[in-house]
């Protein structure tokens, strides 16, 4: 058997050949619920007071009935926190009507330490590579099953992730990650082969212990609502 670390690196990179996971009705949406008392609370409905632009400026995202949205030109945004371990709870919905096709519809994506993304998209009977749908560890694993909801409607993620550790240059533990989209497992102890890029190979490179999460501005107005995190002790 080959080893964790090989199965994301088995197929070409966003290969239309891959198998698409099966679908799984994960049904109605539901309310937020309160978040747990040791959260930290990242978004919660009213301000972008924890987020700011990558260049550090307030965050030029809307917020509007609850919700945050992707504006247009305003770029990615981050956290004005670090983070390393952490469970993340964060909630999101794709543009009505849907517009666009494959990686151009309904696009963001929740980046782990800046550097690792849980892709955000609409994968409602929209065909994309497998590496690349809604729940995929971007351009390395795709998710187990295909539990998207339609667009419009309210998603969910449930997060753990464990850093990766570094000896000099090298690194010495990848990152590991395992998502729950609208309750369903999707990712189970996924080893992350390195920092996400497009169209190539993801390899690491060091970086501190902590860092922001950040979420993606690919031009599409995603919402996003009910953020947060709980600080996991290594
Ligand atoms: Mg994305």
């Amino acid at each position: 058997m080959l080893p964790a670390t090989m199965t994301a690196q088995t197929w070409p990179v966003h290969s239309m050949d891959r198998p698409r996971p099966p679908i799984v009705e994960p049904g109605p949406e539901r309310p937020p619920v309160p978040p747990p008392s040791d959260a930290i609370v990242l978004f919660d409905g009213k301000d972008l007071s924890h987020w700011r632009s990558l260049e550090g400026t307030p965050a030029g995202w809307v917020v509007r009935d609850g919700y945050m949205e992707v504006a247009a030109g305003a770029g990615s945004i981050r956290t004005q926190r670090d983070f390393g371990d952490v469970q993340l709870h964060i909630e999101w919905a794709t543009p009505v009507p849907a517009r666009g096709e494959g990686q151009e519809r309904g696009n963001s994506g929740v980046f782990l330490m800046t550097h690792y993304e849980v892709q955000v998209l609409d994968s409602y009977r929209n065909d994309t590579y497998a590496d690349g749908q809604a729940a995929a560890v971007y351009g390395q694993t795709p998710p187990l099953v295909n539990a998207s909801r339609p667009p419009g409607q309210w998603q969910t993620y449930d997060i753990v992730f464990h850093r990766p550790t570094f000896t000099g240059d090298a690194v010495r533990d990848s990152a590991r990650v395992t998502v729950l989209h609208n309750g369903v497992l999707v990712q189970d102890n996924t080893i992350i082969t390195g920092w996400t890029v497009h169209g190539s190979r993801a390899h690491y490179r060091p970086h501190p212990d902590r860092l922001p999460l950040m979420l993606q501005d690919h031009g599409h107005p995603i919402r996003y609502r009910d953020i947060w995190v709980r600080d996991l002790k290594p």
